[in-house]
């Protein structure tokens, strides 16, 4: 195995599944399926689950909310994905345990770092919800901040789309993918990855990242065995 500890970053849009709102409960079904066959390989596996498929502070800002209670908002979709999440993988017979960064006693545990690497350390997924627990942030900035705190060896970031591209493959046909790139060259080119506060984050930190489609079966568990799925960037 070529990672020992992972950190996945799930946006919340990619629960949506073919839906234009909310959860595909079959799409969460074939992620936990994903998420077991790592598992059974002995990886540890912690998750940052985005919101963007129930709220977005920046939309509920944009049509006159309060951004901080937007963000808010945007904090407790993630925790409602989490859950979710959660009750996937405990279908999938995989064990979990959920952190929020903001307080939910009663149905969360709280984030405390000591307490999700022991869980870690015992084979249990642990599912970082409520992204930093600050408004103006991201789950991407979550997902790096977590994970440089339990010391992941990587961040995989799951999307749609199986790696970084000279341009959006989506808008331009004569895109072409990146197996690797620098952080400085993602820079340089203008290149979108994650947004700029988490890029940084990861770059400081020296953290890599792998941007991979996780809508291909099989392709997270390629990816920790050290396949060339998607593009990893890296120092
Ligand atoms: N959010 C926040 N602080 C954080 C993480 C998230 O305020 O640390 C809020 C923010 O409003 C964001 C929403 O939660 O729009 C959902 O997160 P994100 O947009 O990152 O989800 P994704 O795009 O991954 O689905």
């Amino acid at each position: 195995m070529q990672y020992k500890r992972i950190l996945l970053k799930l946006s919340g849009e990619a629960l949506m599944g073919t839906r234009q709102y909310g959860i595909d409960p079959e799409r969460l079904a074939e992620y936990a399926q994903e998420i077991k066959t790592v598992i059974e390989k002995g990886i540890e596996v912690a998750i940052v689950i985005g919101g963007g498929n129930i709220f977005r502070g920046v939309a509920g800002a944009s049509k006159g909310m309060d951004r901080v209670q937007a963000d808010n908002m945007g904090m407790l979709a993630t925790v409602i994905n989490g859950l979710a999440l959660q009750s996937a993988l405990e279908n999938a017979e995989v064990q979990t345990r959920l952190q929020t960064a903001i307080e939910i006693n009663s149905v969360a545990e709280p984030f405390i770092r000591r307490r999700a690497i022991r869980h870690l350390e015992k084979g249990r997924v642990v599912i970082f919800g409520g992204g930093t627990g600050n408004p103006y942030f991201t789950t991407d900035s979550a997902a790096v901040l977590r994970a440089i705190e339990i010391k992941a060896d990587i961040i995989l970031k799951g999307t749609r789309v199986d790696g970084i591209y000279t341009a959006d493959p989506e808008k331009d046909k004569l895109a072409t993918k990146f197996d690797f790139i620098t952080f400085e060259d993602v820079l340089k080119k203008g290149l979108k990855v994650m947004d700029t506060t988490a890029f940084t984050l990861s770059h400081e930190n020296e953290l890599p990242i792998i941007v991979f489609d996780m809508n291909t079966p099989g392709n997270l568990l390629k990816v920790v065995t050290g396949e060339k799925i998607g593009t990893k960037v890296n120092l």
